[in-house]
């Protein structure tokens, strides 16, 4: 891997990180950075935030260089609202430090901001991304910032300066620093009085509290946002940190950080690609019914690893996507499985090797895989026909593609199953009929009563290939043509009537899952006696 430079955008990028990490710091470990907000549940679409570094940083890594990935969580920024289904009394905490609000009931966990980071940090293990985690709320109120802190208050004018080009009315009195109130803990403080000499600051607070304290000794405050992220970029010196599109517009934090990050702070601002949007599609359903956003969690209870990876590694970060909760996941998990018998057919681009290898493993090794791949859309069909039955499933999948133990299976069988369990309308669920529709099979024809009894004769060949010969073949046979005949639209328009019938005897609709996959499924002597031969 060592010079395989260009292949993909992420070796691209890792160029020009270690270029200019030998510019501004020869010999450092190289820092790559993310930042996220534990206010709520972290929604999926921030995974990107931590996905695009992550990506660049294993890149580094697999050149034998020292890297280090920063996740800056935001424990420290105050408690905005309180969110839906979660008890309005908590609006007494508006305004406190995320980690100082109490979990939401029955949470085992100490804090607000505790119990949102615990299983965004839960998957990203899972993801084989390795960052090292950096609280907030532990550096400013260790005193960590204290230096920076005070050099933004000694250069408050030029900040004030640099952010009232974007401003359309003049603020007075800007200070950039927002203590939090001794007595009540929330920020609805002013600062009404500061001395440059001794550092004293006097704040009043809507509750009614004031005091005047020593900002030189003072850690229960934050810089403002849009100076507090140039202070990190200096005080981490951070090569890195890609930024959502809504930090890039006039006036935002990545631009006004960019000009005081230097002139404040002695720092350079990162290398920081702008990422579009990641969306999410067929989600509607499950958000309304958990009252909840979709999470990097919830995704990885669908689909492994080393797929989500996937997404992210395929697609420069000013690409957006989709990550499907739908039926599209079916579609996603065929290209992987192309994808992946192309790498072992050496017949792989390189971007998409590049790809493929980003989400197979780390610079630590691989990720966890799935012996026995069967694909994805068969162990839906198959969970759902069974309603998740292991010995029923077992002998299917044997039968169907030779997995000895469902072991070999997972764990893409779990997370097929909880797509079934979870995402799978109730209409299109699969059940299939206890007992035959006997009023339907008093009243068919000759013809078709004839392709059902072939249908029943020619079951002994009990494969995949063998049953999709046979249900496309009855058809043909009826019509007297050869098995090898080619389709006319006469005999598209019997095979469609024909695989009807089938699902209207063996599940009671006019669709399912495939049909030679269903038969398989419900099995010889079961088949046999819903089509009533
Ligand atoms: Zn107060």
């Amino acid at each position: 891997m060592a010079d395989s430079a260009e292949t993909d955008w992420v070796s691209r990028f890792a160029d020009e990180v270690i270029s200019e990490a030998e510019r501004r710091a020869p010999g450092r470990t190289i820092v790559c950075a993310s930042g996220l907000s534990p206010s709520g549940p972290i929604h999926l679409g921030n995974l990107r935030e931590v996905m695009t570094p992550h990506l660049v940083a294993d890149e580094i890594r697999r050149r034998g260089l020292e890297c280090v990935h920063l996740l800056s969580w935001d424990d420290y920024d105050r408690f905005r609202r309180v969110p839906a289904g979660v008890d309005p009394s908590w609006d007494e905490h508006i305004g406190k430090p995320l980690t100082s609000v109490p979990a939401p009931p029955g949470s085992p966990y100490a804090s607000w901001a505790e119990h949102f980071k615990a299983p965004m940090t839960a998957a990203l293990a899972e993801l084989g991304v390795e960052v090292r985690g950096i609280s907030q709320t532990e550096q400013y109120s260790s005193g960590a910032y204290r230096e920076q802190i005070l050099r933004a208050v000694r250069k408050r004018a030029r900040i004030d300066a640099v952010l009232s080009r974007y401003r359309s009315k003049q603020v007075e009195d800007y200070f950039p620093y927002k203590p939090y109130c001794d007595l009540c803990e929330r920020d609805l403080t002013t600062v009404t009085a500061y001395d440059d000499e001794t550092t004293e600051l006097a704040y009043t607070c809507e509750c009614g509290f004031g005091e005047t304290v020593r900002l030189a000794e003072h850690d229960r405050g934050k810089l403002v946002w849009k100076v507090d992220w140039p202070m990190r970029w200096a005080y981490e010196g951070v090569i890195f940190e890609p930024s959502g599109v809504d930090h890039h517009s006039p006036g935002s934090a990545w631009i006004v950080g960019g000009q005081i990050v230097g002139d404040v702070f002695g720092g350079q601002q990162p290398i920081g690609p702008m990422y579009a949007f990641v969306g999410i599609s067929g989600m509607a359903k499950m958000s309304s019914s958990k009252g909840d956003v979709p999470t990097a969690a919830d995704a990885l209870e669908i689909m492994e690893a080393p797929v989500l990876r996937w997404l992210y590694a395929r697609r420069k970060p000013a690409q957006s996507f989709k990550i499907a909760f739908d039926q599209e996941i079916q579609r996603l998990y065929d290209e992987w499985d192309a994808l992946g018998r192309k790498v072992a057919a050496g017949q792989a681009q390189p971007a998409e090797l590049a790809a493929y290898n980003r989400a197979v493993g780390t610079a630590a090794g691989p990720l966890p895989a799935t012996p026995h791949p069967v694909p994805y859309r068969t162990l839906a069909s198959v969970v759902d026909i069974t309603t998740g039955h292991d010995a029923q499933t077992l002998r299917i999948l044997r039968d169907l593609d030779g997995v000895e133990a469902l072991d070999e299976a997972r764990p893409r069988l779990d997370r097929a199953q909880r797509w079934v369990d979870d995402h799978l309308p109730a209409d299109q669920r699969t059940r299939v009929r206890e007992s035959p529709d006997q009023e339907l099979l008093d009243s068919l024809d000759n013809e078709e009563r004839e392709g059902l009894r072939l249908l029943a004769d020619g079951l002994d060949d009990w494969t995949l290939e063998g049953l999709t010969a046979l249900v496309y073949g009855v058809p043909k046979l009826q019509a007297g043509l050869p098995a090898d005949a080619k389709a006319t639209p006469e005999l598209k328009a019997a095979q469609r009537a024909f695989f009807a019938l089938l699902y209207k005897l063996l599940v009671g609709r006019d669709t399912g899952p495939r049909l030679p996959t269903l038969l398989m499924a419900v099995g010889a002597d079961r088949v046999r006696k819903l089509v009533g031969a």
